[in-house]
């Protein structure tokens, strides 16, 4: 066995006694196989043994990646998880399938208008900053439902969830308080009407309280790939 399918089998483990514990159906759970610095020869072996999903968080290299993959069938669905300036929407627009960062309403408008039209709406999820220091990245949890409203009006986009990245905690009590917080602000702007089925979160260390706190997406790279070297990126 590679040392891939070694490490695929290990996450699938992990996923499948976390979903037991926490009484929930193994399919409830996708799993985003995070790529960011690994060569479009380690994805094609990791979607050969039938990974369909992978995240990208930088745009120049997402690009690249992307367009060097586009013979793989089935198509990898790719999902964008870093952080966008607003002159860097037009390439993710044109080909990503899903955007995790969105935490401002002029990005969502320039992704929805840049949005080729015969393409599927793109998925997003907001992504809220849950570590309370204002400035690392997502909306924060009070301006959530305004920012929601809004980029659910949006023609070209499908808002389907929240995304965050807590800071890095030990044991699972500690981990699961921030992931808890965002489901209960998930089920809070669906009881204001909004329909968000996703809950993107869940990393390498932290995937076990993710998946116990209802996340539907856990984002992984480290344990899928082994440790990231710095730089090597195609
Ligand atoms: C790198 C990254 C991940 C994966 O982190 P690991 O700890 O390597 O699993 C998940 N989400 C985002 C947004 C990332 O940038």
């Amino acid at each position: 066995m590679t040392q891939l399918e070694d490490d695929r089998k290990r996450v699938e483990r992990r996923i499948t006694s976390a979903c037991q514990q926490a009484g929930r159906e193994r399919d409830e759970v996708q799993v985003l196989a995070v790529s960011k610095t690994r060569g479009t020869a380690e994805i094609r072996a990791l979607h050969a043994l039938g990974q369909r999903r992978f995240g990208e968080n930088y745009v120049q290299e997402f690009v690249g990646k992307h367009d060097a993959l586009t013979d793989l069938d089935p198509p990898v669905e790719w999902h964008f998880i870093g952080a966008l300036q607003t002159n860097k929407t037009r390439p993710v627009a044109e080909r990503a399938a899903w955007v995790h960062g969105i935490d401002r309403l002029k990005i969502a408008e320039r992704l929805s208008r840049q949005r080729p039209e015969a393409m599927a709406p793109l998925q997003v999820c907001l992504q809220v900053d849950l570590s309370g220091e204002p400035g690392k990245g997502g909306v924060q949890p009070p301006e959530a439902g305004r920012l929601a409203a809004s980029v659910a009006r949006l023609p070209n986009l499908a808002l389907r969830g929240l995304m965050a990245i807590p800071a890095p905690a030990q044991g699972l009590a500690e981990q699961r308080r921030p992931l808890a917080r965002l489901r209960e602000l998930r089920d809070a702007l669906n009881a204001q009407g909004l329909e968000l089925d996703t809950l993107s979160m869940g990393m390498s260390d932290d995937l076990e309280a993710a998946i116990l706190e209802g996340s539907t997406l856990v984002r992984i790279g480290t344990a899928l790939f082994g440790p990231r070297r710095p730089k090597a990126r195609q």
